[in-house]
């Protein structure tokens, strides 16, 4: 099969607050694919599903055997009494021999460009690089599929750059594929092979946009970078028209 993960017709309400609505998506093999929408659509309660941290009320997710997913939370959630590598060592010591754990972890600290903060405990750390560690975290399983919870959120712009050509760097260079959730537009066109576009709560699909452009070459002026960013917004324009500002 084909599909690493298939989120199918889910429904999601807190009591009387409906959430999600029929929401259904899928990520295929070798793509990046983002879930995009604003701020209490019900992204996190998406993820959180899709992570079976709390149950759907209506709706399928089909994880293929294949898959080997790390997560990435909104919330860090590093052992603050725990030194960095203290972090990894607990996580990895369910999954793999320590040989093949050390091994793993000069890879991946290279290519989160980790490598000197490895005895620091978190408090030490900028935001940066706190959301490189939790990325380091989750990668320490050996993934093929990386699930990520608005992991641009509050960074500055140079942060962002380097943290996005790091997430093309683990694409590409470990063949990790990745499943993103944001509420930047930007941010979405310039990552992703494909974007779900959800809706203001209830959270549904209301559309999806395919990118063919070479994720590793493109900017902001590309014509299909462009246009999908404006589509986006217009139809985030559209969902609010009918709004009582006040
Ligand atoms: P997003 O991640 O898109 O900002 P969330 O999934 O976090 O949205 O939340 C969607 C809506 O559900 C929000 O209105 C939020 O307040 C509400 N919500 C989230 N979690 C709970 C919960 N455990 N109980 C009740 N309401 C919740
Ligand atoms: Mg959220």
């Amino acid at each position: 099969m084909n599909n690493l993960l298939k989120v199918k017709n889910i429904n999601k309400s807190y009591g009387d607050l409906k959430v999600l609505q029929d929401v259904s998506l899928k990520i295929n093999k070798g793509e990046i694919v983002t879930l995009l929408g604003p701020s209490g659509s019900g992204k996190t309660t998406l993820f959180k599903i899709a992570a079976g941290l709390i149950k759907q009320d209506e709706g399928e997710v089909i994880v293929d055997k294949s898959s080997r997913i790390g997560y990435v939370f909104q919330e860090p959630r590093l052992l603050p009494w725990r030194k960095i590598k203290e972090n990894f060592n607990f996580v990895q010591r369910n999954f793999m021999s320590k040989e093949q754990a050390k091994k793993l972890m000069a890879e991946l600290l290279k290519l989160t460009n980790l490598e000197n903060i490895i005895d620091s405990y978190p408090e030490k750390l900028s935001g940066g690089m706190k959301q490189r560690v939790e990325i380091l975290k989750a990668l320490s399983i050996n993934p093929n599929l990386l699930i990520m919870d608005e992991p641009l959120k509050s960074v500055d712009t140079q942060t962002e750059v380097n943290l996005r050509k790091m997430l093309l760097n683990i694409h590409t260079k470990k063949n990790i594929d990745i499943f993103m959730i944001t509420h930047d537009p930007e941010e979405a066109a310039l990552l992703s092979d494909r974007i779900y576009v959800l809706s203001d709560r209830p959270g549904k699909i209301v559309k999806e946009f395919k990118i063919d452009k070479d994720k590793e070459d493109r900017t902001l002026k590309d014509d299909q970078v462009y246009d999908t960013i404006n589509e986006i917004i217009d139809i985030f324009m559209e969902l609010v028209k009918d709004y009582n500002w006040v």
